[in-house]
């Protein structure tokens, strides 16, 4: 009980507050804590249920509701409880109808079991052969596009090149996917770059490591917290991209970015391995194949979504992919497959790399980030990958130089510099870990309340 009520209460306040804003896992979160401190209060357990509610977590919200009516039986919230209770169990059986109905159509529609050649949802997932979508309770999505301010090429149509190709994906979706677009990247859910080069394409003679456009997911703790798209506007040869071709490669990298991790070896298909390096002028569409296998994906129940709590999908996930070691061995062979064709770019080699971490084979994994590191020394995530699997592997020493070299380039960052003083601590060297963590603090302040790197600096 150490807390003051004025505190609780700015809780509650500012979880009022996220909650009108639409933030329900952060209203989520604050109703949370107060109700914690204060089970008996009514209003915050009502809040509580109502965030719960917004975030699909129904059968979490109906047990609140109960629990109103059981503390308070003839209060307002407890009617208003009653009310909830009702409307979910309608919502219910009302979904349960529909998915039936579209799960019926679905099998009807497609031979979706057996991995035949109208889908490609094996390659869908990712390096970990993990399903990683949004989740459909949570819509609509939130997109950011920076200021193109100096991205040279940059012309006003790409937006709505962008925009076109995420309609044809959300309408494959029917519903399950929406969008608007936000005015700041901190509240994005996906935030988008229009840059006139992603990777230094000169490094490698000129000719090899154009990449056009680039998906990364942020994951954090199994949770999805955000995803980033860049897009070249310059190509190599330094004319700028047409409209037909910026729809190629944005409807490519937002099949990436809703959850088709991986890639599809039918040269057709928008999700094809090749469709990075060709963008020829003719606007490319979604095929049969793009769309049953985008549609599998948000019927498969997420293993790693943007909130913890997430709608069960209606097919059995096992079924349809098979076991863990099943699809990491997959991915593997797609990652060797998708290094044949596209030999020039440090992105292969990482996948072929992380498929060989995922699947614990060190030895291997150090052999393929090292590739990946030679082919553009500017891409740090290869470098901390290495730095990584070399400590996987007990290869101190060379993780050392690694995490060395990284947190020299990029001193503000808490992951390197905190990695490099957790291996000299490991080596007794408690000396260089404490100078380490304190050029940390020096160089990033937010490093000085990170858990861990108080933790460390305890320990030393
Ligand atoms: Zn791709």
């Amino acid at each position: 009980m150490g807390i003051a009520p004025a505190f609780s209460y700015d809780y509650y306040e500012s979880g009022k507050i996220y909650f009108e804003k639409g933030s329900y896992y952060k209203a989520y979160r604050c109703f949370k804590y107060v109700l914690e401190k204060d089970p008996q209060n009514i209003n915050y357990r009502y809040y509580y249920a109502q965030s719960l509610l917004k975030r699909s977590a129904f059968e979490d919200a109906q047990s609140e509701f109960e629990k109103i009516i059981e503390i308070a039986p003839y209060s307002d919230e407890a009617l208003l409880s009653s009310q909830a209770i009702s409307d979910i169990q309608t919502f219910l059986s009302q979904k349960k109808a529909y998915r039936n109905k579209n799960l019926e159509e679905f099998k009807q529609s497609s031979s979706y079991l057996g991995f035949s050649s109208n889908n490609y949802i094996d390659n869908a997932l990712n390096q970990a052969g993990k399903i990683v979508r949004w989740n459909t309770g949570s819509m609509p999505l939130k997109l950011y596009f920076y200021p193109p301010s100096g991205a040279s090429g940059y012309r006003e149509s790409y937006k709505s090149q962008f925009l076109a190709a995420l309609d044809d994906w959300s309408s494959v979706l029917k519903g399950d996917v929406s969008y608007n677009i936000v005015n700041s990247a901190k509240e994005a859910d996906i935030s988008v770059i229009f840059t006139p080069q992603i990777a230094d394409f000169s490094s490698n003679g000129g000719k090899t490591g154009f990449i056009a456009g680039l998906a990364t997911p942020f994951i954090e703790k199994n949770l999805l917290k955000g995803a980033q798209i860049k897009l070249s506007t310059m190509k190599p040869n330094n004319t700028s991209f047409s409209d037909n071709e910026m729809y190629n490669v944005a409807i490519h990298e937002l099949g990436h970015c809703l959850g088709i991790w991986g890639h599809s070896s039918e040269t057709e298909d928008v999700m094809s391995s090749v469709s990075h390096s060709h963008h020829d002028m003719q606007k490319q569409s979604l095929t049969e194949r793009d769309k049953n296998t985008i549609k599998i994906l948000y019927k498969l129940t997420p293993d790693i979504s943007n909130t913890t709590i997430v709608e069960d999908g209606n097919f059995d996930n096992s079924k349809i992919l098979g076991s863990s070691q099943d699809r990491m061995n997959r991915k593997l062979n797609e990652a060797k497959d998708y290094v044949k064709k596209v030999p020039y770019s440090y992105l292969s080699w990482k996948q072929l790399g992380d498929a060989y971490f995922n699947l614990k084979n060190y030895n291997e994994a150090i052999t393929n980030y090292k590739k990946a590191v030679e082919l553009d020394e500017t891409q740090l995530d290869s470098r901390a990958a290495l730095g990584i699997a070399y400590i996987q592997s007990e290869n101190y020493v060379n993780a050392i130089s690694e995490f060395k070299y990284l947190a020299e380039k990029v001193p503000s960052n808490i992951a390197y510099s905190y990695n490099l003083a957790l291996l000299y601590h490991r080596k007794n060297q408690n000396y260089m870990a404490e100078v380490t963590l304190k050029k940390l603090i020096k160089n990033n302040p937010d490093a000085g309340s990170n858990d861990k790197v108080q933790n460390l600096l305890k320990n030393l």
